[in-house]
This record gives structure tokens, sequence and C-alpha cells, in this order.
């Protein structure tokens, strides 16, 4: 159904060529890669490393590692490794370019004149002391009470759809808000625990690996094909249309392809359907490659 042209022109007009080796090796030495992949992954200092969950392959012990004071990566499951450039092509669906030129603007380098004087480096911030934070319960228990969908800012959601694992038990729910100037906003609600606050539902997303959109579907049916497509939305709508086939999305977008559990896929006939743009078809190729 697709077809994966690899070999499509490049949009940038920037070429790899053009990037010397002493910007990447800046933005290396400038972007803190364990402050950076800290906010995809939950790292906990073991040794000399910090360790996580893989954030590209599904697993329940930590092999992620980073070394202390390194800026490379590491993943002793999958063997995926690299530095923060690396880290961005990977984690983000993006080429060597574009990486570069979403991290130069973190690093204070200007592209267009890549030898210009660098701006100091600012102190790194002193590492964080570990607060005890919100935490999903999933899933959700039977005896919490009826969530309040509406959002402080956005008012009540257009439209709200419940996420159930495969036993049909609820885990939490992805909103979609109108805001005011056009536009929509997707935020999530789940019903949390805190070590000193109690349990209430929270606009906090799964945890990662996060659960897939129609896992009770997929479960129901465990012959029929899956169709995966992007959002909640297109997801009902292609259910409707395509009996004999599960459609399935996943939380977060095209942006939070790799923080999904796609591992309840495994052994199923599989068929992504893309948005119909650049964006959607990175999306797809990031499904595959996480998929294989
Ligand atoms: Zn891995």
């Amino acid at each position: 159904m697709l077809d994966f042209n690899r070999d499509a022109p490049q949009r940038n007009q920037v070429s790899r060529e053009k990037i010397p080796e002493s910007t990447v090796r800046a933005i290396r030495g400038r972007i803190d890669l364990l402050e950076f992949v800290g906010r995809d992954v939950k790292l906990k200092k073991n040794g000399v490393n910090y360790e996580g969950c893989c954030p590209f392959h599904y697993e329940k012990t930590a092999s992620f590692k980073i070394k202390s004071g390194e800026q490379y990566f590491k993943c002793f499951g999958c063997g995926v490794g690299g530095d923060v450039v690396e880290y961005i092509i990977k984690s983000r669906g993006v080429d060597f370019v574009e990486a570069v030129q979403i991290l130069a603007p973190m690093a204070g380098i200007d592209l267009d004149n890549p030898r210009a004087p660098l701006p100091p480096i600012l102190a790194p911030l002193p590492p964080k002391e570990s607060k005890p934070d919100w935490e999903p319960i999933s899933p959700v228990p039977v005896d919490a009470p009826e969530p309040d969908f509406a959002h402080s800012r956005f008012g009540a959601p257009s439209m709200v759809w419940p996420y159930h694992n495969a036993q049909g038990c609820l885990l939490g729910f992805a909103r979609r808000f109108e805001k005011p100037g056009g536009g929509k906003d997707i935020i999530p609600l789940t019903y949390c625990r805190h070590p000193e606050k109690g349990q209430e539902w929270r606009a906090k997303q799964f945890q990662a690996p996060r659960p897939i959109y129609g896992l009770d579907r997929l479960a129901e049916q465990p012959e029929a094909p899956v169709i995966i497509v992007e959002g909640e939305k297109a997801c009902d709508a292609a259910q409707t249309l395509l009996q004999g086939y599960v459609c399935i999305s996943w939380p977060g977008g095209g942006k939070a392809v790799h923080l999904a559990d796609w591992s309840v896929l495994s052994g199923r006939h599989v068929i992504i359907i893309p948005d119909a743009d650049d964006q959607g078809m990175k999306t797809a190729t990031a499904i595959m490659e996480v998929l294989s």
C-alpha cells in the first residue's frame, strides 16, 4: 500500500557536506546529552552510568546507558548508540541536516555563519533533586472518581477517546481541545498517584512504553490484519469504514512514535496508512523502523 521512496528529493537547502565536523563537535560539546535525553527517558544513576529503558526498543529492564561526563549513549539491548545528533535523528525521525538544524540554535551556533565566535556556555544547572512526581496508575482503579474532562484553560474538550488494555480495563484518555485562535491540542488525562498528595485525575501522559490506542480491539480480533493511522480521531473513522481490520493509533503523535509499546503487534500483519504529507511519511518510516 505504501511506497517508501527513500530517494525522494531533499527539501533541505543545506547539504550534509556543508556542515563542518567542527559544528557537529561544537553541538556535541555544548548540549548536555544527559539532560536532553532525560526529557524522554527516565534515567537513574547507577555507578558511573545513567540508565533507563531504551526509547528505541521495547524493554522492561534498563539497558540504555549514558556514562557520566560522556556525550554518547548506548543501548546494550538493541545496539543503538551515538551522540546527541544521532539521538535526535533516531528519536524524532529526522535526517542528519534536520537534526543539526534543530540542535544548532540550542547550542548557540549560527549555521549560516559557523565560524562566528560561539557565545560562552552557560554554567550547567546543578543536578535536580528528584522530587516526587505524579505517576499514572494503570489500569485506572475501578473505584476512581469520575473524571472531569474540562481543561482549566481550554474549557470542555470537543472529543474524548478512552484507552483500554487488552482486558478492556480503562487506562486513561486523550482529549481534544479546540484552541480559541484556531488549531487543536490533544491533552491526555490519566489517574495519577503522588506519594504526598494522594490520587487524582491529571493532564499527564501515559508512562512509556505507552499503550497503543485500540488494545481491546486488537485482543478481540487476534487474527485480523492491523491498520495503523495517526491520531485517535482518524483511527475511529478508519475503524467504521474498514470492517475485518483492527485500526489502532498511539498517544502523542508523530514525535512520540518511539515511546509507544509496539510489542503488542508482534506476529500481526500490519498496514500503515500515513497522513498524506511529508511529516506523515516520516512518521510511517519511524513506525516501520520500530516494528522491524
Ligand atoms: Zn535499545
